[in-house]
């Protein structure tokens, strides 16, 4: 069975063929990032005008990538929740009108649902296991069970790991999103040079959420103080720290919710999972006997595979969408509820 994934709920605009929830056929990702750039972070008005303008072109380059045309396709999904509003109507409104113009199943995605997905595309792990996820509006600790069960235990408090990233990274003048160019300056710093704090949360209440906000502020504090060029303060040094500062408080968390839950595998997603110190941190957890996983680079930012590949489980299962769906800004599975 093939399924089109569409992806529009930001600012990359993305079409993906994915065969039987595994096999990627085509995953084309058309992002915006250069032509918001000059305002230093997304425009929503623009993403949304882009998408009207790119959407048709992606589709048919995935198409044309995996070698099939429509009448190939078994299904299509989008993502529907949450993101840019007028993103979202762009993904959504030419997902209907293509399903429904071949008279083909239909499915909505949770786009933070899908990226906790993502790694199961390429390295499925058995359930239940521990759900880390980490974009650049969520940071998400949570107990998975199966594909569509999913609790949560810890999230931020105030800003995701990637928002941390991204406004430490504006402050350099690295421009938006900064995560990659942080995670790149940090390869020759020192981490210890500076030891941030962590945060100081309600541990009895929450023990898994977490806080960025401090540490952003700090980071930023440190990046604005004297530096006399030649002290341990230099932007390598700093962006090490930070890095460092960052993951380590989230690994905290999610060695401590392996222990207390029992759970045995773990897998991460979102496009901060694509940081070279958060991986090798992961990846320690296996000399523990942990089993890990996480996505190849590609599909840990915003991608169309993701939202095709779990689009097949909701097909497997006969849960389909209706077409008087409507998209939602911030409505997610993932907003702060806890199961007791
Ligand atoms: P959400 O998925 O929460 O709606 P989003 O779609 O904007 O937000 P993602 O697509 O998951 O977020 O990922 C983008 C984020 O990942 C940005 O904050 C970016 O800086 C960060 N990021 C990407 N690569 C890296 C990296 N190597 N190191 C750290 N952060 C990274
Ligand atoms: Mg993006
Ligand atoms: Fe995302």
């Amino acid at each position: 069975m093939i399924v089109l994934g569409i992806e529009t709920s930001c600012d990359e605009c993305s079409a993906s063929l994915v065969e039987d929830g595994h096999t990627i056929l085509s995953n084309i990702i058309a992002t915006q990032i250069e032509l918001h750039k000059p305002y230093e972070g997304v425009v929503p008005e623009l993403a949304s005008r882009l998408h009207t303008e790119w959407i048709s072109q992606v589709v048919q380059s995935a198409l044309d990538k995996a070698n099939l045309t429509v009448n190939d396709i078994d299904a299509v999904a989008v993502t529907s929740r949450p993101g840019l509003l007028g993103s979202l109507l762009v993904g959504v409104s030419f997902a209907k009108g293509f399903a429904a113009s071949l008279n083909l199943p239909f499915i909505t995605i949770d786009h933070i649902r899908a990226h906790l997905y993502a790694s199961q595309i390429e390295h499925p792990l058995e359930y239940p296991y521990l759900g880390v996820l980490v974009s650049g509006g969520h940071t998400v600790i949570c107990r998975v069970d199966d594909y569509d069960t999913i609790e949560v235990l810890g999230t931020t408090i105030d800003d995701a790991i990637g928002e941390a990233f991204d406004k430490v990274a504006k402050h350099y003048g690295f421009g938006y999103p900064g995560g990659v160019a942080i995670d790149r300056l940090a390869r020759t710093g020192n981490p210890v040079a500076f030891l941030f704090p962590g945060p100081k949360l309600n541990v009895m209440d929450h023990p898994y959420d977490i806080s960025y906000s401090g540490l952003k502020t700090a980071v930023i504090n440190q990046l604005d103080s004297f530096w006399d060029g030649e002290s341990e303060k230099s932007p390598e040094n700093i962006a090490a720290s930070f890095q460092r500062a960052a993951v380590n408080m989230l690994m905290k968390r999610v060695r401590q919710a392996l222990k207390e839950t029992g759970l045995k595998r773990l897998s991460a997603g979102g496009g901060v999972a694509a940081n070279s110190y958060l991986r090798s941190e992961l990846l320690s957890l296996q000399e523990g006997g942990y089993g890990v996983s996480f996505p190849s680079l590609k599909l840990c930012t915003d991608n169309g595979a993701m939202i095709a590949a779990l689009a097949y489980r909701y097909l497997q299962d006969g849960i389909l969408s209706d077409f008087s769906e409507a998209p939602h800004a911030r409505v997610t599975a993932f907003k702060k509820q806890y199961a007791k």
